[in-house]
């Protein structure tokens, strides 16, 4: 008896609910569900996907160093610019933007050196700190061991790329990034994660992923709560990574 009385209330509640949307749906207009404002900015999204589209802030386009500053002392970077790429030196330091992002879009293409030296870690390590601290890996892994958390394209330390989508150490890789930072209230708690999509060759790797914390070498990693808008810093882990066509859209 109990269960008839359950089943059946059921019934009534679920017949109630289709009912009001059969209802809704005969009383609504399609003009009802029409949004017409705002209407998206029109920018012209370029050539190809590698070009920057109107509205990128273009951080490197092959000719100089003008939107970053060296980590080491806020100079002038110590990178070697050359064939419209550019190339981290050895002990001048990591680089960074002048300019803070928070949520964006980043491209950015890299190569590891032509000439292989090292294994795992050591073979063509560079990385790309989103905010300065979130880091997506560059590194030589087309045909090198290393741990899976810590291969190109991957979240350092905290999410393995789906695939390995590396091309040979001669060509030229393009990473591309959709970031969302993380959000913290006036008390400085997190309220929301930071995520990223990363596009490595064209292919996704990393979907929508919910990032820890800031990148640690060593231990776990634990937000701490920061501006909304950061460098993007590039690191100098004393390999020869070159570095060309960098645009951003803050989104
Ligand atoms: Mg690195």
């Amino acid at each position: 008896m109990k269960n008839y009385i359950v089943y059946s209330t059921l019934a009534f509640i679920i017949f109630q609910a289709f009912g009001i949307q059969a209802q809704d749906k005969q009383q609504m207009p399609p003009k009802a569900t029409e949004v017409w404002e705002p209407v998206p900015v029109k920018i012209n999204p370029g050539e190809t996907n590698a070009d920057p589209p109107s509205d990128a802030i273009v951080l490197f386009d092959g000719n100089d160093m003008n939107m970053w500053e060296s980590m080491k002392d806020g100079g002038f970077p110590k990178w070697k610019v050359e064939n419209g790429a550019f190339t981290v030196v050895k002990g001048t330091g990591g680089i960074r933007t002048k300019q803070g992002f928070g949520d964006m879009q980043l491209h950015v293409e890299w190569s590891a050196p032509d000439e292989i030296v090292g294994e795992g870690q050591g073979r063509g390590n560079s990385g790309i700190f989103l905010m300065g601290l979130y880091e997506v890996q560059v590194l030589d892994s087309y045909e090198s061991k290393t741990y899976s958390n810590g291969q190109a394209a991957s979240i350092y330390k905290q999410s393995i790329p789906l695939v390995n989508a590396m091309r040979g150490p001669e060509e030229w890789q393009t990473y591309d990034i959709i970031f969302k930072a993380p959000r913290f209230d006036k008390n400085g708690m997190l309220t929301s994660p930071a995520t990223v999509t990363v596009l490595h060759n064209g292919v996704v790797v990393q979907n929508h992923y919910t990032i820890k914390g800031p990148t640690e070498y060593i231990g776990l990693p634990k937000y701490k709560a920061h501006e909304d808008k950061l460098p993007i810093t590039l690191q100098d882990h004393g390999n020869p990574v070159s570095f060309r066509n960098i645009w951003v859209r803050e989104l």
